[in-house]
């Protein structure tokens, strides 16, 4: 098999066959011309069912990750919300990370529970856990791993073995790792998730989404629901999230190189009380991450030691850190999830610290970040 960045530059891309257009065309047709009725070229008749720069993203992502299928969506949410759709009845159960990414939770809590869906939140860093939360009802297996805020790390091959025990699928967001860093179908996963606007398009400009599987008969029902939902991206957010997957190895190994630098400017300073990221030997997922990941990640976050009001003002200090949502762009971003991108779980089980500050670690030089994080925290010490 070729190298992870051969295939995320040329995967799916061929120059145009009529001009040698060495980047693909944006495709923009809502509809195509048919040879005769039914007479399709290359299957496509209409873009919510299918769309040529669609095409190419699909098989770029199904390439990256090692699967078979993949299905771009028009956004993170849309391709959770077709895929539980499909894998899940009334009656059912799915289990989620017990800090499952506000949305997913959100989606389950609020919108499916009224389908009589029902679900636990379970600590999925602890197997036994999963296998007690696991009824003969239980169709799903949700995992996060890293997870978002708390950075938490679950064994991939060990929740698939727990899962297919009973009669379960297991599921793995892979939006905070990349492909570039973890691949869970390799290791016993059935779907892979993603929030393509976070690392995959990389550059904080499109909303997307992706499913990929390696089991025929699950694409097919994924085909076949997306198009009757309509949960489709368009072709200039296919044509966006494809360019950016380009580059996605040399990013990550950036994010993790700052990452790694940050996380030792924070374990080291007064202002911070713990630092939750998966590369340091002290984090409990440390091994587990180390098996399963080929680095670590952009991802960091921390406690603040003078609690909330601390964690308010290191967010509000900041001045190359943006203080927004989201993750993953080649821009630095803080946030307090407590209040911002966790605050639909506000009151339930799944309520974050209020100390917590969460950081995307961009590509920037990583001086100017260090620089930028050590006046932040000497402001909330002060
Ligand atoms: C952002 C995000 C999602 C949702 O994706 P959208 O593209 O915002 O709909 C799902 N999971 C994780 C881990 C995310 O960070």
């Amino acid at each position: 098999m070729q190298g992870f960045s051969t295939r995320a530059i040329h995967a799916g891309q061929e120059p145009d066959p009529t001009t040698g257009a060495v980047i693909g065309p944006i495709h923009t047709s809502s509809t195509f011309a048919q040879d005769g009725v039914g007479g399709t070229r290359g299957g496509y008749e209409y873009s919510r069912s299918a769309n040529p720069t669609r095409t190419a993203l699909q098989e770029c992502l199904a390439s990256l990750e090692g699967g078979r299928h993949a299905h771009a969506f028009g956004s993170g949410m849309g391709a959770t919300d077709t895929l539980l759709r499909i894998l899940l009845r009334p009656g059912d159960h799915l289990v989620i990370p017990h800090d499952a990414y506000g949305g997913t939770f959100r989606l389950v809590d609020k919108v499916l529970s009224g389908w009589g869906v029902e679900y636990t939140a379970v600590d999925l860093g602890d197997l036994d856990a999963l296998r007690a939360a696991l009824r003969p009802t239980t169709k799903v297996v949700w995992c996060e791993t890293p997870t978002n805020p708390l950075l938490g790390i679950a064994d991939i091959a060990g929740l698939a073995e727990v899962a297919h025990s009973g009669d379960a699928r297991l599921v793995v967001d892979n939006t905070f790792a990349s492909p570039y860093l973890q691949t869970p179908l390799a290791l016993g996963a059935d779907v892979v998730l993603h929030s393509t606007t976070k690392y995959i398009g990389g550059h904080s400009d499109v909303v997307g989404g992706a499913l990929v599987t390696s089991d025929d008969e699950l694409a097919d029902r994924i085909s076949f629901t997306q198009n009757s939902v309509g949960s489709v991206p368009g072709p200039f957010d296919a044509y966006l999230t494809l360019r950016g997957a380009k580059t996605l190895a040399v990013r990550m190994e950036r994010h993790s190189d700052n990452a790694e630098r940050v996380a030792e400017l924070l374990a080291a300073h007064p202002a911070v009380s713990t630092v939750l990221y998966p590369g340091l030997p002290e984090h409990p997922g440390h091994e587990v991450a180390a098996k399963q990941m080929r680095r670590f990640g952009g991802m960091v976050s921390f406690l603040a030691a003078g609690g909330r009001e601390a964690a308010l003002t290191i967010c509000a200090s900041t001045k190359l850190f943006t203080l927004a949502e989201s993750l993953g762009g080649v821009e630095s971003l803080i946030e307090h999830p407590g209040q911002m991108t966790h605050a639909s779980v506000a009151g339930s089980m799944l309520e974050v610290p209020d100390s917590l500050v969460r950081l995307s670690v961009g590509i920037e030089d990583v001086d100017d970040l260090l620089d930028d994080l050590r006046s932040a925290l000497d402001a909330a010490s002060a």
